[in-house]
């Protein structure tokens, strides 16, 4: 069954590229749309068949990968590089979330970023995100998580 959600950025430009769309199943560019990656959150019941989307490490059985396309060349939260995500892109990524809970019926505790995914099973390796939001800059990388399920349980209250 799938059990829960974890949020990346593609540390790429705004739109997927085919690498990108077997990777994640959602795919969220810059202007808010949302598009479907190769495989379907199904295919990540079972992996053992390599058909299915490998998006975190040690993570994929059960897990949707949902990402926000941008974010490459992101240093630092004073040096986003040239495709920081724009708030209409992290809000609709956020109500996307908020659809796949229902639609799955999933708990909100299931929700990580890849980030807290990775703290959680002390895996060290790989690309660390989401540890920046820009339209949030006040948002502290710890925090982002926690504020990312905030943003989910209200959109919940709207679907
Ligand atoms: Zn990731």
């Amino acid at each position: 069954m799938l059990r829960r959600i974890i949020i990346h950025w593609t540390a790429g430009t705004y739109s997927p590229n085919p690498c990108d769309l077997k990777h994640y199943h959602f795919l969220v560019d810059n202007s808010g749309e949302v598009r479907k990656g190769v495989y379907v959150p199904e295919d990540n019941i079972c992996c053992n068949d390599g058909i299915y989307a490998a998006h975190t490490k040690q993570g994929n059985t059960g897990s949707i990968g949902i990402a926000m396309c941008g974010m490459h060349n992101f240093k630092n939260s004073n040096d986003t590089g040239s495709y920081p995500l724009t708030k209409k892109q992290c809000e609709s990524c956020f109500k996307e979330c908020a659809r796949l809970v229902k639609k799955y019926n999933l708990e909100i505790d299931n929700i990580y970023t890849h980030y807290e995914f990775n703290k959680l099973k002390n895996i060290k390796t790989g690309k660390i995100d989401i540890i920046h939001l820009p339209p949030y800059p006040e948002i502290k990388k710890d925090e982002i998580l926690d504020f990312i399920k905030n943003k989910i349980s209200w959109y919940q209250t709207i679907l």
